[in-house]
């Protein structure tokens, strides 16, 4: 008798979930990219105590017809791709179809959605991957889940959380970047009650950067705009005396994606050459647009890193138009 098994799909969400959900900002970063996926123009995010005891997304999107509510549970259901070759075309948010399943692994989940605006619609409760209860619902168009009791179930994740303050700065972080990334969509931020950002959604990135920098900061920023054959550029930088001590504030946006890439912001950086005190970071956001083909997204369970194939083209056209920006400016 051989040894091996293939695994039951539960103990398999709950790996999958040890990659995807990490803490409770990744739960905020799923729901808020299914929300931004399905089309919403207004996106509520509330949480209790820094997202352990309850992460609620409201969205009003595209909604989940009642026919796909379970399935949309399921490990690889995904509406977004539906062939290997959709991978090299990527222009959702998602696109792996794990991130439901893994969050209802490790937490009390309730997901009331419904895809019509006659007011009917869903409710599924799944706890620990198990569903408990599919009902029909009074809904609104879109989509409001709940996220309680994160990690009820792996004691051992638990453990590892840090304070309330510590898991709300990576939540509001997050949401910061993703607002800046979508001007177009209204976002607001509670925490136990209090309402610590809220957007317009009026496309106005300038009133983005002043909702979460404060209209002062908004006010020493300098426009970007530039192309070429392969990118586009748009966003705006401080002016060097606004600066920061760490590289925090610098924010990158590709194709929509928020994205880590240590070369771009040391590529902006540069752009100032000695414009910068030592030590001092500029605060900036890039949005930068490119053929999908330029940019793999594939490398990284959360997304958050991505490989250029023209890597060194990227750098210097980001790193020109920032110098031009700031020239324009006489400094
Ligand atoms: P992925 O986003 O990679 O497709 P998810 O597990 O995050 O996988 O979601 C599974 C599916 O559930 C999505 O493909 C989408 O069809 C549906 N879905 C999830 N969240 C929403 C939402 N807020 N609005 C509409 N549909 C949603
Ligand atoms: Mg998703």
């Amino acid at each position: 008798m051989g040894k091996i098994r293939i695994l039951d799909g539960h103990v398999a969400n709950q790996i999958a979930a040890g990659e995807v959900v990490e803490r409770p900002s990744s739960v905020v970063k799923e729901l808020v990219e299914n929300a931004i996926d399905a089309g919403s123009t207004r996106i509520d995010v509330i949480v209790e105590e820094g997202g352990m005891q309850l992460i609620r997304v409201v969205d009003n999107g595209s909604g989940i017809e009642p026919d796909d509510c379970e399935a949309a549970f399921l490990r690889h259901a995904t509406s977004k791709i539906a062939t290997g070759r959709d991978l090299f075309r990527i222009r959702t948010l998602g696109f792996r179809g794990e991130a439901l399943p893994s969050i209802a692994a490790v937490a009390r989940v309730e997901c009331v959605t419904s895809a019509q605006s006659d007011g009917l619609g869903r409710r599924l409760l799944i706890e620990g991957g198990t569903v408990r209860r599919v009902e029909d619902a009074a809904a609104s168009r879109g989509t409001d889940i709940s996220v309680r009791d994160l990690f009820y179930n792996t004691p051992a994740r638990l453990k590892y959380m840090k304070s309330t303050q510590t898991e709300l700065g990576h939540i509001s972080d997050f949401l910061y970047r993703i607002a800046l990334a979508y001007p177009q969509i209204a976002f607001s931020l509670k925490h136990n009650g209090n309402l610590l950002m809220r957007t317009l959604g009026n496309g106005d990135l300038l009133q983005v950067i002043a909702a979460i920098y404060g209209a002062s900061a908004a006010r020493s920023m300098v426009p970007l705009q530039g192309e070429n054959l392969d990118y586009t550029l748009v966003g705006y930088v401080s002016r060097p005396e606004l600066t920061r001590a760490n590289r925090s504030a610098v924010t990158t946006i590709v194709n929509g994606r928020f994205v880590r890439n240590y070369a771009l912001a040391q590529a902006a950086l540069g752009a100032y050459h000695t414009l910068l005190p030592v030590n001092r970071y500029p605060l900036a956001v890039l949005r930068i647009d490119m053929d999908p083909t330029l940019v793999d997204v594939n490398v990284h369970p959360a997304k958050l890193e991505v490989r250029f194939s023209k890597e060194d083209d990227l750098l210097q056209f980001v790193a020109e138009q920032i110098r031009l920006a700031l020239k324009r400016q006489n400094l």
